[in-house]
């Protein structure tokens, strides 16, 4: 039987319905509108399709936003100023760096001058550090807390599991083990990560009760590497060379979508799945950013 398919587009205009709501209520009851200011550095277009997206998004929603779009060339001096004057601006409750930035910035530092109670990606120490002791009044980084939420709307209890993650990154795999290994609702898994320096990665992901992908290699992931009946989480976005698309190309994740959604019980496809999630939570966690910084529970 083909697998279930994970809608992350239906289950993300749920949540960001529910948050349409909630700035509405802020408005109303508190006077109080929601901010997020984006940076880009540099004129990448994939990174400007993404920021473009968060600021539609924003209007969407009623979040006030503000992007900010700097020449490639710019200094970490003048960045640190930008992000200086956006940790002041009480209009602004959320900032967000649009990675990756041009050779001349070191994203670190950059993640460390955010004011953390502003830090919506949840990069910075202090929240990365929050979320792995499980102290809930930080940030979640958006990808990873998306893909909690695909689970928990999908029915899907990690509780007891074996969760089996492929990738180590700071974005996505690390928080991903520090979110499903918590003792609390939700999570409670038992988690394996792997990653490029695991020798035989099928033996590790056949034995997965939950699968989740994130390598940005296409369809790396095939039916064999797979144990009927997993839930397969695909976060990869690649793109690969298509002469039948308009394009000459489409976008496909880190599986093998066909062979394995055939042995999968359910699964997130590309795109559609983990992408407009990531979204909803970045919206998520600027209202929760304005909140907190409101005092308003
Ligand atoms: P990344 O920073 O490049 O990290 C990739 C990870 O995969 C690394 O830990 C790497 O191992 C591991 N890896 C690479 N090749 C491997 C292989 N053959 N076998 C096992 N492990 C391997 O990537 P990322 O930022 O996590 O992103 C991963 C994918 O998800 C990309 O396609 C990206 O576009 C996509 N993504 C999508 C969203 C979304 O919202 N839809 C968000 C974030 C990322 P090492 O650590 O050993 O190098």
């Amino acid at each position: 039987m083909p697998a279930e398919i994970i809608d992350g587009k239906a289950i993300a205009a749920r949540i960001t319905a529910e948050l349409a709501r909630e700035t509405a209520h802020l408005a109303r009851s508190f006077n109080v509108q929601p901010g997020l200011a984006v940076v880009l550095v540099g004129n990448d277009p994939a990174s400007q399709t993404y920021v473009n997206t968060k600021v539609k998004k924003c209007h969407e929603l009623g979040i006030y936003s503000e992007k900010h779009v700097l020449p490639p060339e710019t200094t970490m001096a003048e960045l640190l100023q930008l992000i200086d004057q956006l940790n002041r601006n009480p209009k602004v409750h959320g900032i967000l760096v649009q990675s990756p930035p041009p050779p001349q910035i070191d994203e670190g530092k950059v993640v460390a001058a955010i004011d953390p109670s502003k830090d919506v990606d949840c990069f910075h120490a202090v929240n990365v550090g929050k979320m792995l002791i499980g102290d809930t009044d930080g940030f979640v980084p958006c990808t990873p807390y998306g893909i909690m939420k695909l689970l928990e709307y999908s029915n899907v209890d990690p509780a007891g599991k074996h969760a089996v993650i492929v990738g180590r990154s700071n974005i996505v795999g690390k928080p991903m083990l520090a979110l499903l290994v918590q003792k609390a609702k939700g999570a409670n898994a038992t988690v394996t990560c792997v990653h490029s320096a695991t020798p035989d990665i099928g033996a590790f992901t056949r034995q997965a009760d939950i699968l989740i992908v994130a390598i940005g290699k296409a369809e790396y992931i095939t039916a064999d590497m797979v144990k009927e009946g997993a839930v397969v989480i695909d976060v990869g976005m690649n793109r690969i060379a298509d002469p039948n698309a308009a394009r000459g190309y489409r976008n496909v994740g880190d599986v093998a979508y066909e062979e394995v959604g055939a042995k999968a019980a359910k699964i997130t496809p590309v795109p559609g799945g983990v992408g407009p999630m990531t979204i909803a939570m970045l919206m998520y966690n600027t209202l929760k950013a304005c909140k907190r910084h409101h005092g308003i529970a």
